[in-house]
């Protein structure tokens, strides 16, 4: 039997937010019409592409992956299960590296991933140069894509950290940048909700969730500019750890900032040079 969209937003088993979002998708009414349309009933085609969305969702696949998009720093994503989802969390992170980029400075975000720090930096500031790299094709492939839709200028490499851009490709850097992978082998949360499908190496370093983080900062002093800044988003309770891992490396003014959450979200350092 046939339902309207108002009664599917009602009665699907999802959160209305969610019902609402497939609902556009499939009719591609934005969400005043689809509301203005409450009565209307799907077509034949339509209702049985919700009834596929549906059954992923309630399956536990990820909003942004059904979607294929997900918004960041206010501009859309293309997002796939090759990368990890951009969190809101991490526009800390690029609002930190927006502070501390100089007119005509060089960034390098390592582990771009869907390439939402970079190409986010590049859209706001045209002025920079903006490197980005990862470990995976596909990633890469996303993120190219993202900033070709976004019409932000990045040069990308395909690489494990810094071995993706030589020395003489990047010259020395203003900013280093990079969320990476945090999340510790055995943390129960790999298991739960959206993280159960996203790409495992963009989640965790199958070790003690500080492995990656201690690659950037030893890489970094070979890689910046004296003065220039390296910047990492890392979990909750690393906030101790990676200051100590970064003064160890020779980092000044070495600090840790907070999410809107109050948690301990990226820590930073300045390398003094030498
Ligand atoms: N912040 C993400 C989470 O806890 C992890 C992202 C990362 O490992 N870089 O879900």
């Amino acid at each position: 039997m046939k339902h309207t969209i108002d009664h599917l937003l009602r009665h699907s088993g999802l959160p209305r937010l969610e019902a609402r979002m497939l609902l556009q998708a499939v009719s591609g009414y934005d969400h005043a019409a689809l509301l203005m349309h409450g009565n209307e009933c799907l077509s034949e085609n339509q209702a049985a592409q919700w009834q596929q969305l549906l059954a992923r969702r309630l399956a536990g696949e990820p909003m942004a992956y059904i979607l294929g998009k997900r918004e960041f720093y206010g501009r859309l994503f293309a997002t796939t299960p090759a990368t990890l989802i951009p969190r809101p969390e991490t526009e800390h992170l690029v609002e930190a590296v927006l502070a501390r980029i100089p007119p005509g400075g060089k960034v390098w975000d390592l582990g771009t991933g869907g390439g939402a720090v970079a190409v986010t930096l590049a859209c706001e500031r045209p002025d920079a140069a903006v490197f980005a790299s990862d470990i995976s094709k596909d990633a890469l492939a996303v993120a190219g894509r993202n900033a070709a839709t976004l019409g932000a200028n990045v040069r990308f490499a395909c690489g494990s950290w810094y071995q993706a851009f030589a020395p003489e490709q990047t010259g020395l850097l203003d900013i280093i940048v990079s969320n990476p992978p945090y999340i510790e082998a055995d943390d129960p949360h790999l298991a739960q909700g959206d993280l159960r499908f996203e790409p495992a190496g963009a989640l965790t370093d199958f070790a003690d969730g500080l492995s990656a983080i201690r690659v950037l900062a030893a890489g970094a002093r070979e890689r910046l500019q004296a003065n220039g800044w390296l910047l990492m988003e890392h979990g909750w309770n690393q906030g101790e750890a990676v200051r100590k891992i970064l003064q160890d490396n020779g980092f000044a003014e070495v600090a840790t900032e907070q999410d809107l959450a109050g948690l301990d979200r990226l820590s930073m350092g300045r390398w003094p040079g030498g």
